[in-house]
């Protein structure tokens, strides 16, 4: 049995994937705002630190996977200190856990949104490691009325982050795979509010075309989380792998 530690743990994607790996024996240490083993704020850099400082003392240092569900989609800066900010906070903070951990897996969520059109100067900022910066640049797209960009910027700027990361010397060359997975849409607390109002469901629907079974659900997100962090995964990393029923596919042409 392997020891887990799964960000946003008391909901959704997160909370199914706990769910998952638990029923196959494993040990699961859940993180989130509140209603789980360690209570974090990832959005300030105290939580941060309270994640990692808590996961140590929980796991004795030694973690065999991370993964990183915690994020949110308002359109307001906060959105890119959570899902970008934060996200790379919890690797970059674990991996020393990991490290220690046998056969050593992390995989974070991106979203089939990063591929539409993204705020440019919000991703720069983000790749270049400057918060302030980014979150001056979400505020200045939220101030245009543009502020709707702000969730696919993150999502974008965490999936390019990956393909980085994922081959360089405390990753690829620590034996650790490191990936995204990007959902279409998924009936979770998050888009639910979305779904049941047919005006949004309607442009939700439009912007994530879904040829294959419509909507997922979380439980059929959590087993490619799962087998992504599993010993069975060898040698996949630094990918960006989509669970969106074909949306990218009908996106994105087939020459990009
Ligand atoms: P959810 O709202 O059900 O769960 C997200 C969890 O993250 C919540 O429990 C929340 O408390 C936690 N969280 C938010 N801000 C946090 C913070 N500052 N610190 C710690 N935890 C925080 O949403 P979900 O649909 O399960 O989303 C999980 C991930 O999947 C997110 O990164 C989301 O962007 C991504 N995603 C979701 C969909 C979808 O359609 N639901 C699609 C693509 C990507």
């Amino acid at each position: 049995s392997r020891t887990y530690l799964v960000t946003g743990a008391a909901s959704g994607i997160g909370r199914a994937t706990a769910a998952h790996l638990r029923e196959q024996g494993h040990t699961v240490i859940g993180a989130d705002l509140k209603g789980t083993d360690i209570s974090a704020d990832l959005a300030t850099p105290d939580g941060r630190t309270e994640l990692v400082d808590r996961a140590r003392e929980l796991t004795g240092g030694c973690l065999d996977a991370v993964i990183a569900c915690a994020g949110l989609a308002h359109f307001i800066p906060l959105t890119v200190q959570v899902n970008y900010f934060g996200v790379i906070a919890t690797l970059e903070g674990l991996c020393p856990l990991l490290t220690a951990g046998t056969d050593p897996r992390a995989v974070l969520i991106s979203s089939v949104a990063a591929v539409h059109p993204t705020d440019q100067a919000i991703v720069d900022a983000a790749l270049a490691g400057d918060e302030d910066a980014t979150v001056s640049a979400a505020q200045a797209a939220m101030d245009r009325g543009e502020g709707y960009a702000i969730y696919g910027s993150s999502k974008q700027a965490i999936a390019r982050w990956v393909r980085r990361t994922a081959i360089s010397d405390d990753w690829a060359a620590a034996g650790i795979p490191l990936n995204a997975v990007a959902p279409g849409t998924v009936v979770t607390p998050m888009t639910e509010p979305m779904l049941a109002n047919p005006e949004i469901r309607k442009v939700v629907d439009a912007s994530v075309p879904m040829p294959l079974h419509g909507h997922a659900h979380p439980e059929q997100v959590a087993p490619l989380l799962a087998w992504l962090t599993s010993p069975e995964n060898t040698h996949v990393t630094g990918q960006v792998i989509y669970l969106d029923g074909g949306a990218d596919a009908a996106l994105r042409s087939d020459n990009t």
